[in-house]
């Protein structure tokens, strides 16, 4: 294996490689968890007008005490029409729009109605209860920037601002390829030393979370043929390849010459890290194809660091992790050569603090070390153990 690149090494080749997808139109009710490829102002005032923010009586401005002659009424989607002259008082409804000639809404639990007349049981500054228009969003300010995650907030704001088409960064369509002679279908019976292939599915879980459309090519035998066949297929669909298992240095790891002579360009082979050192990452034309380790908890790891973010960039987002820092709340030991991405459960103390415990084993083959596991805290190499309450950066999973 050539020299190990860092983390954050190995993250700039994977960012350097990506062009984004094109973009593409769709209805604001399809675009959950999509990225906005534009960004979008609000065509209009938010509120549009200005509106009462109670059930009352619209007024103007004034002392307590005053009776005025109850006059029209405003509603929800049912302006009053009329101007409110002195010494009148209009009905309105929550959101209706405040009449011309009113600046104040007296709430109807402070009005003392009789009749065609309501006196007023409080005194009222102007602008008492009216939301103004352009309360919320401005006309012509940008509410939502390109690049953003639209969640049902970022949706319901684009309606509001006037919107029912958004421009979406288009889904990477990814395709995963599992290697191994001993992997058997999820429910099959186990011959000796066989195993279920769990990374098809932990893969193409992790990808369509990260906004994919996932294709499972199926596996490949650890042959030289099979593995070439199976890759061939996947880049031929997909814009993303993820393959697992069979990018180590063993006679039986057929993924790199396979993809070498598929014309993959490689990338890099091998990072400083636990787990995961034999990661390989190459391109084909703007496709990409990351070789990820097999042991379970490698591959999960190492497409959470580096397939994860250039999934996210491919559709318009930036390529950078969150991240934060969190102090150990035990010793974890160090590798000498190799950062360790650490599962590790997060909670805030009653001080504030966010602190991070691992969830147990952290062997690569452990995969209950993911179960419950909030981030992958990120312990650089180096001698002996980073103590208890070490300063450690945290990356939500
Ligand atoms: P490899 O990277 O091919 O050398 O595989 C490393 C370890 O991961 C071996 O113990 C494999 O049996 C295991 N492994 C490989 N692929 C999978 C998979 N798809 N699902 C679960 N375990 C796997
Ligand atoms: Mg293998």
């Amino acid at each position: 294996m050539p020299d190990l690149l860092s983390i954050a090494d190995a993250r700039a080749v994977v960012e350097a490689a990506i062009r984004p997808l094109e973009d593409e139109s769709l209805a604001v009710a399809a675009a959950l968890g999509r990225v906005l490829a534009e960004d979008v102002a609000a065509g209009h005032d938010v509120p549009p007008f200005a509106s009462s923010a109670m059930d009352g009586f619209a007024i103007r401005a004034g002392h307590a005490g005053r009776t005025l002659t109850i006059a029209g009424e405003s509603r929800a989607g049912h302006p009053s029409g009329a101007p409110l002259s002195e010494g009148r008082a209009a009905r309105i409804s929550t959101g209706a729009a405040i009449p011309d000639g009113a600046d104040a809404v007296l709430e109807i639990e402070l009005a003392t109605v009789d009749g065609g007349a309501v006196t007023l049981g409080a005194a009222a500054a102007p602008g008492r209860n009216v939301r103004p228009a352009g309360d919320d969003l401005r006309a012509g300010t940008v509410v939502l920037a390109a690049g953003t995650r639209l969640g049902p907030a970022e949706l319901g704001v684009a309606v509001a601002a006037g919107r029912a088409q958004l421009r979406c960064g288009r889904r990477p369509r990814v395709a995963v390829v599992s290697t191994g002679d001993e992997l058997v279908a999820p429910g099959e019976p186990l011959a000796p030393g066989q195993i279920h292939n769990s990374n098809a599915v932990t893969l193409g879980a992790l990808a369509l979370q990260a906004g994919a459309r996932v294709r499972t090519v199926g596996g490949a035998l650890d042959t030289r043929a099979d593995t070439e066949v199976a890759l061939a297929a996947a880049l031929e669909q997909a814009d993303v390849v993820l393959v697992s298992g069979g990018v180590s240095v063993g006679p039986h790891d057929h993924v790199k010459p396979a993809l070498e002579a598929l014309d993959v360009h490689r990338r890099f082979w091998g990072v400083a890290l636990r787990p995961g050192k034999p990661t390989w990452f190459g391109t084909h034309d703007d496709r990409l194809v990351f070789g990820l380790p097999g042991n379970p908890v490698s591959s999960m790891v190492t497409f959470l660091l580096f397939a994860r973010p250039a999934l996210h960039a491919l559709q318009g987002a930036p390529f950078a992790a969150a991240r934060r820092t969190a102090l150990l709340s035990e010793a974890v030991p160090r590798q000498r050569a190799r950062d360790e991405a650490v599962r590790v459960r997060l909670a805030t103390d009653a001080g504030g603090t966010l602190r991070a415990t691992p969830t147990g084993p952290q062997g690569s083959h452990r995969q209950s070390s993911m179960l419950g596991a909030d981030a992958l805290a990120l312990v650089t190499a180096g001698e002996g153990e980073a103590a208890a309450g070490a300063p450690v950066p945290v990356e939500p999973i």
